[in-house]
């Protein structure tokens, strides 16, 4: 039996296990490799991962207080979490790459299963989206059994670990939020813009979807909607570097210059067509990957990851491994995605670089506003089902249609009971993305009151966020919120954005 290690040793240790798996996800993910082999990976530090370190790292947490406490907490979280991947490593690895290797025949082309998906949102014709969804749908749903079987026994190791047999309020825990106040709060807030929502979507669904559409869209349309398709042309896929460079410029961050974080921008065929951010090992090695496909989607993604990509890459490297890389959850990287982001909002910033008038600025700034309520709305929806599902997990695919209500209800779109797992994130995601939500619209507030509603091209902007960069991963979301003057459920800063003056 291999010695357990020291919580220093532990941390040195997972610093090279993740540095060789997050370089591992980075080449599948960018389509460089076509098998996952993590399982391999897993293997070689089989030891690292065992009870015996877990019960260890637990006994110096318990004997720990402060800072070195938390240090200790997400260090045993962490042997927890490679105790659950390297149980189902295998499984996960054939799952993945059976994913990997799907395909689906469409109007005589064989397409891999994830370029079927990236298709929808640059297929122009509305017929052709409904036909080529449902095959997607179809094939992805042919997981199912798998998705849920790997979840199922994700779960049972993750109770035994941590001795919480509650999914919900396991996780509640691990974020130190109440998850259900958090529910309640934003239901709050998603009535109070209900109404204004409605018009929003029928006029600009109407827009780019056209009249003929149903009454009810399939989701199939929703990638095609972000993409703001119609308006694809303005919002050119070759110029989308150049901009976002130029706007990150201006608040004094030289993102093509930045050494630590290495730009894969290319198109591939079996890239995955969602962007991300792999930091591989903070602030030195981070990589921030997109692919363009044309349309507002792009800039609000690459800007999105830049936020991401300049927190992990701008934090202090004398922090202690585990603050630099290790988080409770997503929620306060998350804050710097959405803010960066939320500058394709600002129609300053339409003027500024597309050259419109100001009565087009205003529209489109009414389209992305648009986008940003309707991904909220989802978001909220996701979040309440993911409380009822997790709160009876053993019976979720009894959940399939309560997804599809749920969903169909906050944004009026049409989605199929059996994608509910598929669009599912671990760990309740979608409130870590919420709390973002919440938070950010709390910063934007203070950044116009504090530096001007210009603060999306001031570099102090760019000053005060280097400073929160600088202490990694260590604050929680709510810390920002304290920072800041806010309650952190406090939804207000947010409705005045999401609600027309
Ligand atoms: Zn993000």
């Amino acid at each position: 039996m291999a010695a357990v290690r020291t919580p220093d040793r532990f941390e040195a240790d997972l610093a090279r296990f993740l540095y060789e798996r997050s370089e591992e996800a980075r080449a599948v993910r960018v389509g460089e490799k076509e098998t996952s082999e993590q399982a391999a990976i897993v293997e070689r530090y089989a030891d690292l991962f065992t009870r015996e370190q877990h019960a260890a790292l637990r006994g110096a947490e318990e004997d720990a207080s402060g800072e070195e406490r938390e240090r200790l907490f997400r260090l045993r979280e962490s042997c927890a979490g490679g105790l659950v991947v390297r149980e189902l490593a295998d499984e996960s690895d054939r799952l993945e790459n059976a994913i990997l290797a799907e395909r689906v025949e469409f109007r005589g082309e064989s397409l891999p299963l994830r370029s079927a998906q990236a298709r929808l949102a640059v297929l122009d014709d509305y017929a052709a989206r409904e036909e080529l969804g449902d095959l997607a749908a179809d094939a992805s749903a042919t997981f199912n059994c798998e998705r849920h079987a790997l979840l199922r026994r994700g779960e049972d190791l993750d109770a035994e670990l941590s001795g919480e047999p509650d999914p919900v309020r396991r996780s509640a825990e691990r974020k130190a939020i109440d998850l259900h106040a958090l529910a309640a709060a934003l239901a709050q807030a998603s009535e109070r813009q209900a109404a204004s929502w409605e018009p929003l979507r029928g006029r600009w669904t109407d827009r780019i979807l056209g009249e003929a559409r149903d009454p009810e869209p399939a989701s199939y349309h929703v990638a095609y909607l972000r993409r703001m398709s119609p308006l694809a042309e303005l919002y050119a896929k070759d110029r989308s570097v150049p901009v976002c460079l130029s706007t990150l410029a201006e608040l004094g961050f030289d993102l093509a210059g930045d050494t630590r974080i290495r730009l894969d921008l290319d198109d591939r065929p079996q890239k995955s067509p969602r962007a991300c951010v792999i930091a591989s090992d903070p602030p030195s090695v981070v990589h921030l990957i997109t692919r363009a496909q044309g349309g507002l989607h792009d800039y609000q993604a690459l800007l999105h990851e830049a936020g991401h990509a300049l927190h992990y890459a701008g934090c202090d490297p004398a922090l202690p491994y585990t603050f630099r890389r290790l988080a409770r959850d997503h929620a306060l990287t998350e804050i710097y995605s959405f803010l960066l982001e939320s500058i394709t909002r600002e129609p300053g910033w339409h003027a500024l670089h597309f050259g419109l008038s100001p009565e087009e600025d205003a529209e489109r700034a009414e389209a992305a506003r648009f986008l940003e309520v309707l991904l909220f709305r989802r978001y909220v929806a996701k979040l309440h089902f993911e409380l009822e599902l997790w709160a009876d997990f053993e019976h979720a695919p009894d959940y399939a249609e309560r997804y599809a209500e749920n969903l169909r209800r906050a944004v009026g779109f049409r989605y199929r009971p059996d994608g509910y797992l598929a669009d599912m994130d671990g760990e309740f995601y979608s409130a870590d993305y919420l709390r973002a939500w919440i938070r950010t619209a709390q910063l934007r507030a203070h950044l116009r009151s504090r530096i001007g509603e210009d603060w999306w091209r001031r570099p102090e902007t760019g000053g005060l966020l280097r400073d929160l960069f600088a202490e990694g991963t260590r604050p929680t979301s709510e810390e920002i919120a304290d920072r800041i003057g806010y309650d952190p459920l406090d939804t207000e800063p947010l409705l005045d954005e999401l609600v027309p003056a």
